[in-house]
């Protein structure tokens, strides 16, 4: 693929009147237009040959029976192949390129994975399976718990959270079962300024109030703030039930006064919760446990390089320290003394975790997750797990100082980042903005890195190039974002209309959010296929 060069870019494909002509199908060569399943359908196909109903059960249905069709969008077995093929289609993927979306840390998922996870032992598992039945699944869920649980230095896991941000629940359900325990009723939950939207959505959700602490302008929390907060009362008194810190931080910082925080918040008779979605940048180097931690949630589909929610259901497992560890939700699998495994499930519970909170999910948790990551872990072993560590800080360092010429990096200064390199929109001239870079990102072929977050930066752009990114993969990402920068720099307009090469240009997004349609209003008259006026249509 040619290098984009920066001061010859010219688009080729402008809007209408302009190179590009229109087809009358609306397919630009293998981009393919796809309308809805209902605008393609005549309603008048089925892929299954159904009998004609019989009359009695028909006249059972009673006031219920249907007197309309029902509004089908009516394809042919391989028209609705093709539609969803061609959707498919237009789906960036990880697999076609990187995805440098920081903070979601979408990493490659090895084939190995996909090999483990679908044997069928384990992919055809049903939850209610006899127990005896099911011990090899048993024997993979108490093995990557161990792993956790070294990897961090906490005394114990839940397993069951099914995503990042229902992990945070579930520690901080631990966390409030602890206060009830001791009698405490504290009802404050503080969170940095940079936090990740999820963190102080799940202290409210949790019933707590939510108080936010400004962070220092190097990007870290401040330690002097947090004290000043904690110390209102004395830990009898205190209203903090805890803190929520991320770190690496949401400015792709390691937080390295987390010990002192710990301390001061163990002080006041709270409780630590990390938010581990940043794992992946410490892992096998630092144990959250030494740091004072008392819950974390793991984000496989992030640190353990499991799909993320579209390609299969995400998972995170909370690892808690000895204070919190008696509060662990139910079910969970533990090894008895003879080495065997059983489920702890609530006839147990009275006998073997009397201070259970409770459950998080109705069955286990996601089992395909915990298959693939515990082979991506025993695939990598101890030391090459560190190296994942050590090889996505490197590359997002590559990234860093590559582009800190061009695009503002607030941070830059106080030293190296992270797993993630962050960058402002404070070097853009007036009236180019971070969404420009985003678009224009597209037409070089990629999907854009993470846009406005966290919001503690002006036009943030955080750029996560995962460890199995090579050189030459940065290079090309790092020379496209260049490219981008340099046409914002030099005033080129085109570049507030881009995208231009993909099938829709800026989309209303405010409206999206604000006004979603999420039904088919229309019913199964198929508006005749426009012929697009426009290139890349909106
Ligand atoms: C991804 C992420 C979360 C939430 O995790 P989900 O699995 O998406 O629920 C929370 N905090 C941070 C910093 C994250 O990056």
């Amino acid at each position: 693929m040619n290098a984009p060069n920066a001061s010859g870019w010219k688009p080729e494909l402008g809007p209408a009147g302009s190179a590009q002509p229109a087809t009358s199908s609306g397919d630009k060569g293998l981009q393919l237009e796809e309308p809805l399943i209902f605008e393609l359908g005549t309603g008048a196909n089925y892929g299954v040959d159904l009998d004609e109903p019989e009359a009695p059960p028909l006249a059972a249905l009673g006031r219920f029976l249907r007197k309309d069709k029902a509004a089908l969008p009516g394809l042919t077995e391989p028209e609705a192949v093709r539609h969803y093929t061609r959707l498919s289609r237009q789906n960036y993927a990880i697999d076609l390129g990187p995805f440098p979306l920081g903070s979601c840390t979408m990493k490659h998922n090895p084939r190995l994975n996909e090999k483990m996870a679908r044997l069928p032992g384990f992919a055809d598992l049903h939850p209610l399976q006899p127990q005896q039945s099911v011990r090899g699944a048993f024997e993979v869920m108490e093995q990557l718990g161990h792993w956790l649980v070294e990897l961090t230095g906490m005394a114990s896991v839940a397993l069951s959270p099914k995503a990042g941000a229902h992990g945070e629940l579930c520690g901080l359900l631990c966390i409030r079962a602890a206060h009830d325990a001791r009698g405490e009723n504290r009802t404050v939950i503080l969170v940095p300024d940079s936090a990740h939207g999820t963190n102080p959505a799940t202290a409210a959700f949790a019933g707590y109030k939510v108080e936010a602490i400004p962070g220092t302008k190097d990007g870290r929390v401040d330690l002097e703030a947090f004290k000043a907060r904690l110390g209102v009362g004395g830990p009898e008194t205190s209203d903090v039930a805890g803190v929520m810190i991320t770190n690496p931080n949401t400015c792709g910082l390691f937080e390295r006064e987390m010990k002192d925080i710990s301390d001061a918040v163990h002080a006041a008779g709270g409780y630590v919760y990390c938010d581990g979605a940043n794992f992946n940048a410490i892992v096998g180097k630092v144990r959250p446990g030494d740091l004072g931690v008392d819950a974390m949630h793991i984000n496989l589909h992030k640190t353990f390089s499991t799909p993320h929610g579209g390609g299969g259901p995400g998972s995170g497992p909370v690892v808690l320290s000895q204070a919190l560890a008696p509060f662990a939700p139910l079910p969970f699998v533990t090894r008895d003394a003879d080495g065997s495994v059983r489920l702890v499930e609530e006839e147990q519970a009275a006998q073997d975790s009397p201070q259970a909170f409770g459950r998080m999910v109705a069955f286990h948790g996601q089992m395909g997750m915990f298959t693939r990551a515990l082979t991506y872990i025993l695939s990598h072993g101890a030391d090459g797990l560190r190296q994942v560590a050590e090889d996505a800080v490197l590359n997002a360092n590559y990234v860093l100082r590559s582009l800190e010429d061009i695009l503002d990096a607030p941070f830059a200064a106080s030293g190296p980042c992270m797993h993630e390199a962050l960058f402002s929109d404070d070097n853009l001239p007036d009236g180019f903005s971070t969404l420009d870079v985003a678009k224009g990102l597209i037409d070089e072929g990629f999907h854009p890195m993470t846009v406005y977050f966290p919001l503690v930066v002006h036009g943030a752009m955080l750029v996560e190039p995962t460890e199995t990114e090579s050189k030459q993969g940065l290079d090309r990402l790092i020379g496209s974002l260049r490219a981008v920068a340099e046409r914002a720099l030099a005033g080129d307009e085109s570049l507030k209309s881009a995208p231009h090469y993909a099938p829709r240009r800026r989309l209303d997004e405010t409206q999206a959010a604000r006004k979603p349609v999420l039904t088919w209003q229309g019913h199964v008259q198929p508006p005749a296929t426009p012929i697009p006026s426009e290139i890349g249509g909106s």
